[in-house]
């Protein structure tokens, strides 16, 4: 039985894919999706978790770098649907893209007031040192956890290796190592150990718990992130900017938000401005945040018409901007909303 779960809870889980639903392919060696009754399996302690917990799953699973915003939707439009039966929800998923499907939730989840947690593993979970048995499970007690009645953490979440972080601040940060997210620009919102320390204050509570939830689920894809690098050519630049069905851009560029101030390229950004291109100024750095005011540099850009992206990460931006251009508004209220925080994704 779970110690801090409410054991009256129920809990969905939504099994897309990933490591942790993975086998070995006996002739190939390589790792493939496998079903989901697989994971039931192996984690017999599912059936003694005390909460009761429903699995749902996508047929076929994928390969997390498979993820488009299409799935991405069917998983919100998955949560809508069983939204009134479950007091919490549990979304396995791959690592490799983990931190963009957390961004775009948390978008699309327009009043949640309930639990989203997602997480996966480094190592299947029919591995004996797997990582997932313990993900699992305590993604699940995060899920049914309540306080004062309410759940305790009614946010879109990623959960890995004994730390809970706000989804869309969180970025996959090893290729190989248990330990392989982080949230560098927001603080964890819960750490597990003996027992889970929740840190009440960063977590995001609605201002109203009656809202109903609405799921936003169009986003569009016709945005590009552009990594400046010393040397960079204005062939590239010029080349991405001026594609005809680009409508937005993250630029990553240097430090606070520092990029050359060669002609060719200012002109090409503010080029691509005035076409309507909604560009996002969002640094290399892990942490830290955009700040156009600093140098010469970075407040040319601003005079080209770019937006910061604060301290934002690329892949929140990214689906931030998807999401944004989805709703149909006009090009000055998606400016308006990029540099406001939305669902607690830029400290604002
Ligand atoms: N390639 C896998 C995926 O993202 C990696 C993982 O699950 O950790 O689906």
């Amino acid at each position: 039985m779970l110690n801090n779960a409410n054991t009256e809870s129920s809990i969905l889980i939504i099994y897309t894919g990933g490591t942790i639903g993975m086998v070995e392919n006996p002739k190939t060696g390589v790792l493939e999706p496998f079903d989901f009754g697989y994971l039931n399996h192996n984690i017999p302690e599912l059936q003694h978790i005390g909460c009761n917990i429903t699995i749902e799953q996508f047929t076929p699973p994928i390969d997390s770098s498979a993820i488009k915003p299409d799935l991405w939707a069917k998983v919100a439009l998955m949560i809508q649907e069983n939204y009134d039966r479950y007091d919490g929800f549990v979304v396995l998923h791959g690592t490799d893209t983990m931190a963009y499907t957390a961004s775009a939730l948390s978008f699309m989840l327009k009043y949640l007031t309930k639990p989203v947690i997602l997480t996966g593993s480094q190592l299947p979970i029919s591995k004996l040192r797997t990582d997932g048995k313990e993900n699992l499970i305590t993604a699940i007690e995060i899920a049914a956890a309540t306080i004062n009645g309410h759940p305790r953490v009614p946010e879109v979440c990623i959960f890995f290796e004994n730390h809970l972080m706000r989804g869309n601040r969180t970025s996959k940060i090893s290729a190989d190592q248990f330990n392989a997210f982080e949230s560098y620009n927001y603080p964890k919102l819960a750490y597990a150990g003996i027992d889970i320390k929740y840190n009440d204050s960063v977590i995001r509570y609605p201002a109203n718990w009656n809202k109903s939830l609405e799921v936003k689920p169009n986003m569009d894809a016709n945005v590009a992130i552009l990594k400046i690098f010393p040397g960079i050519t204005r062939e590239v630049v010029e080349a991405i900017l001026s594609i005809p069905t680009l409508k937005g851009v993250v630029l990553e560029t240097f430090g606070s938000g520092n990029a050359f101030m060669d002609e060719w390229f200012l002109n090409a950004l503010s080029n691509a401005v005035k076409r309507g291109v909604v560009i996002i100024n969002v640094t290399q750095c892990v942490t830290g945040y955009v700040d156009m005011m600093r140098y010469e540099t970075g407040h040319q850009l601003m005079n080209t018409g770019l937006l910061s992206g604060y301290d934002t990460t690329t892949e929140c931006a990214l689906v931030k901007l998807m999401y944004l251009l989805g709703q149909g508004y006009s090009n000055e209220k998606v400016k308006q909303l990029m540099e406001q925080s939305l669902r607690g994704e830029i400290n604002r």
